[in-house]
């Protein structure tokens, strides 16, 4: 394993002073079940750790029926999974971070470093990008806030820069009747990274028309996507239906999602395989939200 120094702050300042000093080459450690692996096969050679465990008030997350939900930096996916609010509200992801790993490393790994990690087949970005949900980040300049949507520019890539961190996400509250839904493709159920994910929230009227859909995709292009000609087709074919959802609109939005992934081919599948997943999940994600769209919560 590469040497490297270690501290452990107190405070977000104390954090954010050292991950500065330290120039690109100092590191957040929160539950490590990427960073130590990285560091272990010689990936990554960080000169400074900066363990975020010791900051009191990260390892939190809170819902409000107005506001939304906020993660905390060092909130866990299981602490995420075993929670009746994110299941009743935030469907989608609650979906990822149960079809998450293993419960040992659920037990460990966050939510945000999950997004940190900024792998094309992370489980909660799709989700995440699907609710509009933001990133709050704290540097030498101060906070700002980017969409998640916006936060990874590539495999293991993101917008942050020397001496910054991610303090919480925060997700806006649902609008009624919205429907919530993330589907993971893979081998297996556990311990397997997605093949292809699909995350849909889609929200209706209240005569039941379409009102709203986002979609969003996993492992099918350097970053997760966002399939913005897939949300264009299916409001298109839906307006000439009177707003109602259907199989020709159904289709149409699998249609554009299949042409806008850019999948590779790799030890999972080849990108054509992949691309055709794209189109059957997209379907049955949609379809699946719309339905729940429609149901009384939980
Ligand atoms: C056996 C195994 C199975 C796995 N299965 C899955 C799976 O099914 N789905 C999936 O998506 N992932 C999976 N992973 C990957 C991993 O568990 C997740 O990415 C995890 O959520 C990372 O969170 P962490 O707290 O462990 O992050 P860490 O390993 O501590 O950090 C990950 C990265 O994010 C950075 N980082 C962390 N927190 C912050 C912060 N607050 N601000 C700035 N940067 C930060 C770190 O510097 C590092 O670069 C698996 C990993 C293992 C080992």
């Amino acid at each position: 394993m590469t040497r490297f120094d270690y501290c452990e702050p107190t405070t977000l300042d104390e954090a954010v002073a050292l991950l500065d000093a330290g120039g690109g080459r100092a590191v957040v450690l929160a539950g490590g079940t990427d960073l130590l692996v990285q560091i272990r096969e010689r990936v990554r050679r960080p000169a400074q750790v900066v363990n975020i465990k010791k900051i009191l008030g990260l390892d939190t997350f809170e819902f409000d029926a107005a506001e939304g939900l906020t993660i905390g930096a060092l909130a866990t996916t299981r602490a995420l999974e075993t929670s009746d609010t994110v299941r009743r509200h935030y469907a989608g992801l609650h979906a990822a971070v149960v079809h998450f790993a293993s419960i040992q490393v659920r037990h460990r790994a966050t939510v945000v470093g999950n997004v940190c990690r900024a792998s094309p087949s992370a489980d909660t970005l799709p989700p995440l990008v699907a609710d509009a949900a933001t990133v709050r980040i704290l540097g030498p300049d101060g906070a700002r806030t980017v969409a998640v949507e916006e936060f990874c520019t590539g495999p293991g890539r993101t917008v942050l820069r020397d001496g910054e961190l991610v303090t919480h996400l925060h997700v806006p509250a649902p609008a009624p009747r919205t429907g919530k839904v993330y589907l993971k493709h893979g081998r297996r159920v556990e311990m397997e990274l997605a093949t292809v994910g699909v995350a849909v929230s889609l929200t209706l009227d209240a005569a039941g028309a379409l009102a709203d859909a986002r979609i969003a995709l996993a492992a099918v292009a350097p970053t997760p996507l966002r399939a913005r000609s897939a949300e264009a087709a299916l409001r298109e074919a839906v307006g000439a239906r009177g707003g109602r959802l259907g199989a020709a609109a159904l289709d149409a939005a699998a249609e554009a999602a299949m042409a806008e992934s850019r999948p590779i081919a790799d030890v999972r599948a080849s990108a054509d395989y992949r691309r055709e997943m794209v189109g059957v999940l997209v379907r049955r994600a949609l379809e699946r939200a719309a339905q729940l769209a429609e149901e009384p919560t939980p």
